[in-house]
């Protein structure tokens, strides 16, 4: 039996005609870039964030990236950003011309905690990004009461975590700005590159939108240094068919995600992710992602039998070659170092079957019993 990592095509066919209709009216139109369809997913995106201000862009690296600029932070500033991430989280620090601080991650959440980032403050910190890694909601309060004693800015990377909740709120809506990224495998993707930020900052808003459009308001008067970076119209109009199923789509994962739990919950060799304590919070769960020994074996295992999984990540982010100038070692990041040895993410999307899920739990416990 197959089980892929992600079903994409399960996921169009589920919603073919809606996606169909919405694409053929664009061709039909002809306007390929802007347009009512991105003004109208920008509003419609606010359903998962709330009140403020949603500017979409060409991805979730460009969506920091704007971020970054808008809030002026540049060459002497340092950001705080986590040991375990995807490399976009640091690489945006160092497009900014600013210095990325790394910081070990919980081990059982993966997320960032507020007494590891309060080690690593300096008077040069501008900064700190938390990213809610696959869709676990990062405690962001703490966080926020540090921010308000030091005086840094805090960015939320949500690429991993839309429509997670922490005591009821979205992610996104508790720190200064968040980034979020459509790509096609993400909670909500589309078919290609996307992203958007979202910010209750008004004049932080304003800006992000002149920087992504050339630093123009009007057109030919370049009030600032800008760039270009915009979601195309194609693409706004899928995420608005796909919006409006993502709260269904994250109800499935969590179903599946407690089966996972409840039926590998004996397995001695793995850890299980964690869910959030207490009520109100919402797992998205991008990735279901376990801690096993003998990860290799049993990842060639469970391909011999149709299964495909995949390892997020492989190289913590400071142990990377391009950040070889830094020279960090092991010991700086003990739970990073093994988590890159030990996590590894199973197959994780809304449309998985009971009998595709009974195949990966039976698969897993037989290599084990077999070791
Ligand atoms: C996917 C991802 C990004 C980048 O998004 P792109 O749209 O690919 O640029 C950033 N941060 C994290 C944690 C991600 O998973």
């Amino acid at each position: 039996m197959h089980v892929p990592l992600f079903d994409l095509q399960a996921q169009y066919q589920s919603i073919q005609p809606e996606i169909d209709g919405a694409i053929s009216k664009i061709l039909d139109k002809g306007v390929f870039i802007g347009g009512d369809p991105v003004r109208n997913f920008e509003e419609e995106f606010k359903a998962i964030t709330g009140e403020g201000f949603v500017i979409s862009c060409a991805n979730g690296t460009d969506s920091m990236e704007l971020i970054l600029q808008a809030m002026e932070i540049g060459p002497g500033d340092e950001v705080i950003v986590p040991a375990h991430t995807w490399i976009s989280t640091s690489e945006v620090v160092v497009n900014a011309g600013a210095i990325p601080i790394f910081v070990d991650v919980n081990a059982t959440t993966f997320c960032l905690e507020a007494e590891e980032i309060k080690k690593k403050l300096t008077p040069q910190t501008k900064a700190v990004i938390v990213v809610h890694l696959y869709g676990y909601p990062a405690p962001m309060e703490a966080i926020i009461n540090l921010s308000k004693c030091h005086h840094f800015k805090v960015i939320e990377d949500c690429a991993q975590a839309h429509g997670s909740k922490l005591h009821s709120q979205y992610v996104g809506t508790y720190g200064d700005a968040a980034s979020y990224s459509f790509y096609p495998t993400k909670n909500l993707g589309c078919y290609g590159d996307g992203g958007a930020v979202f910010t209750k900052n008004a004049d932080m808003a304003d800006k992000i939108r002149m920087i992504a459009n050339y630093g123009q308001k009007e057109r030919h008067t370049h009030l600032i240094h800008g760039r270009n970076s915009r979601l195309d119209t194609l693409q706004a109009a899928v995420l608005s068919v796909k919006l409006n199923y993502l709260e269904k789509w994250i109800k499935r994962k969590v179903e599946h995600a407690a089966y996972y739990l409840e039926k590998l919950a004996d397995v001695k060799e793995i850890s299980l992710p964690m869910l959030p304590t207490g009520s109100n919070h919402q797992h998205s769960w991008h990735l279901f992602v376990i801690r096993a020994t003998h990860r290799q074996g049993l990842q060639e295992h469970l391909r011999g039998y149709g299964i495909v999984t995949a390892v997020h990540y492989p190289k913590a982010i400071p142990f990377q070659p391009s950040y070889q100038r830094f020279r960090h070692q092991a010991s700086d990041f003990p739970v990073a170092s093994k988590l890159q040895d030990e996590v590894l993410s199973l197959p994780m999307y809304a449309e998985l079957t009971e009998p595709q899920l009974a195949h990966v739990v039976a698969t897993i416990c037989t290599f084990y019993k077999e070791l």
